[in-house]
């Protein structure tokens, strides 16, 4: 840290009012000075240190307890500067999904000498994402160099999708959190690789595989995607091998109709302390303590929003022992980002109760 306690900043509704200006200009120049901010995206809060500052950014490994081979984001304001630090133009495919940008996309191309090992792991790629969020834009806009964050919370641990997240976890270790809204996606990027032939997921996100098929043509998927990744694996989604997502106890995915978790639950009440998480329809009917509501069927954008949010919320139940989460085994749309983050946070743990 370069202050001596964490700054938080508050943002409000009006954002080109003087007083938020000014708290932005003092965040940007934190980042320049080689300090570490925590700012608002749409996807997840991140936290930030100057991409091209090799120190500046070994207190974000730090800071979050993060593994140094798990590699970085650079963000930056807008997707025309990508070409300073990858090369951007020589990529056939980045001009084909260019109208994402801004948006919950992360694009990984060949980069450029100036960007230190240290935020790719070695790698000869860089991920690049633009985000869509004004708060996040304005700051990135007055930083003038690119950002490189993941997202801000202690490693293996929920993304944040609020500040009061990113202020439990980090509070004391970063410069400053700027605090806004809750992230209106509510999970992490979409990530494609652009150097792979054909395009490759790495992480699916807010920019569905449907739409990336419909700009791309053919997009294949990472193994990372929907299996588990051991040890080592040579990872093609460098970071899917650590432990991602998870509460303090654990979780179990379970698939079956209304009745069958319900049944299923009834049982498990007579000798476990669980939580629940379970769909908006159904909360009334389970009739339970300790349960969590994740939006409805028909929504999952609100799931996107919420899923975070419960599995931390579980953290602050005493002596639970047990995270039991209802899912569908739809892999549609956005359906395949949620299921993929819950498969991390539950360790592949799957009980099937259909019949
Ligand atoms: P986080 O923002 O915390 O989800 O972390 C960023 C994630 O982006 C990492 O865990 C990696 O999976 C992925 N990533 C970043 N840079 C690269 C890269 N150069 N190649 C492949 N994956 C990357
Ligand atoms: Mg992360």
């Amino acid at each position: 840290m370069i202050l001596e306690k964490t700054q938080l900043i508050e943002i409000t509704d009006n954002l080109s009012a003087s007083d938020n200006v000014k708290k932005l200009e003092f965040a940007a120049d934190i980042i320049n000075k080689g300090g570490t901010v925590c700012f608002p995206t749409e996807t997840v809060y991140g936290l930030g240190a100057n991409a091209l500052n090799a120190a500046a950014v070994k207190n974000i490994f730090e800071a979050k307890g993060r593994p140094q081979d798990n590699p970085l984001i650079i963000h930056l304001d807008c997707i025309d500067n990508a070409e300073k630090y990858c090369f951007a133009e020589q990529n056939q495919y980045l001009e084909k999904i260019k109208s994402l940008f801004p948006g919950p996309i992360t694009a990984i191309m060949k980069k450029r000498d100036n960007i230190p090992g240290i935020v790719t792991a070695g790698l000869p790629n860089v991920g690049v994402r633009v985000p869509l969020d004004p708060v996040a834009h304005m700051f990135l806009s007055l930083c003038k160099v690119p950002v490189a964050a993941p997202s801000a919370n202690l490693s293996g641990k929920p993304s944040p999708t609020c500040a009061q997240h990113v202020i439990n976890d980090l509070n004391g270790k970063v410069d400053v959190i700027i605090c806004s809204g809750n992230s209106s996606v509510g999970l992490e990027s979409t990530i494609i690789n652009l150097v792979s032939e054909p395009p490759m997921l790495l992480r699916p996100g807010g920019i569905t595989y449907e739409k990336l098929c419909s700009l791309l043509g053919k997009v294949s998927i990472s193994d990372a995607v929907l299996s588990e990744m051991k040890p080592d694996d040579v990872a093609s989604a460098p970071g899917m091998k650590y432990k991602h997502y998870a509460p303090k106890s654990p979780v179990f995915l379970v698939i079956g109709n209304l009745e069958e978790f319900k049944n299923f639950l009834i049982e498990k009440n007579f000798f476990e302390k669980f939580a629940v998480l379970a769909f908006a329809e159904d909360i009334q009917n389970l009739n339970l303590n300790n349960i969590f509501n994740i939006g409805s069927y028909t929504n999952p954008e609100e799931v996107a929003r919420n899923i975070f949010a419960c599995l931390r919320a579980t953290d602050e139940i005493c002596g639970i022992e047990k995270v039991y989460v209802h899912i569908t085994d739809d892999k549609t749309g956005l359906n395949l980002a949620i299921f993929n983050r819950l498969l991390k946070a539950s360790a592949y743990h799957i009980i099937d109760l259909r019949g």
